[in-house]
């Protein structure tokens, strides 16, 4: 794997810090975290780049999760809701055809090919816990009958209710 970046802080003690400071609002926060060399990996068709900056975004969503599950504080998945989404996707990254993968697998560099160096309109995953997590899964397939699809505007909606506003 290739850093995207290999300044201090990383991105997960960055969250950490973040959470620290916004934790002590008795009115609650909103924390708005974005490894944003996945997209530019993928502008530059960078895949070991891309994959590592991936790293990067999953120990910063865990060091969120164990910051939720710290005890004696007031924060917990009763009153926290934690999304992970993509705003797009860049790149258009395809396996290459031939190549097949176990469960679990990561393709090599040599097994992908990018098909623009520009964003997509793919569909992006959205991963959601916590607080009011499955008033959004009641949202999914409204545009698009018998998929799971939801339209990314309800995003807006549902993090004002989740925030009480
Ligand atoms: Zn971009």
């Amino acid at each position: 794997m290739t850093p995207g970046s290999t300044q201090n802080p990383t991105l997960a003690e960055a969250s950490q810090a973040a959470l620290k400071v916004l934790s002590q609002n008795p009115a609650g926060f909103f924390l708005m975290i974005e490894q944003g060399d996945i997209d530019t990996a993928n502008h530059a068709g960078k895949y070991n780049q891309m994959i590592a900056c991936s790293a990067d975004l999953e120990q910063a969503v865990a060091a969120v999760i164990d910051y939720v599950n710290q005890p004696d504080d007031d924060i917990g998945w009763d009153n926290t809701v934690l999304m992970v989404v993509a705003d797009h996707a860049t790149g258009y990254m395809r396996l290459n055809p031939g190549v097949v993968l176990g469960s679990g697998e990561l393709p090599e560099g040599g097994d992908v090919s990018y098909g623009t160096a520009g964003h997509s309109n793919e569909l992006v995953h959205l991963s959601i816990t916590g607080h009011m997590a499955g008033a959004l899964s009641a949202c999914e397939g409204r545009e698009y009958p018998g998929t799971q699809i939801l339209n990314n505007t309800v995003l807006h909606s549902f993090i004002l209710r989740a925030a009480g506003l």
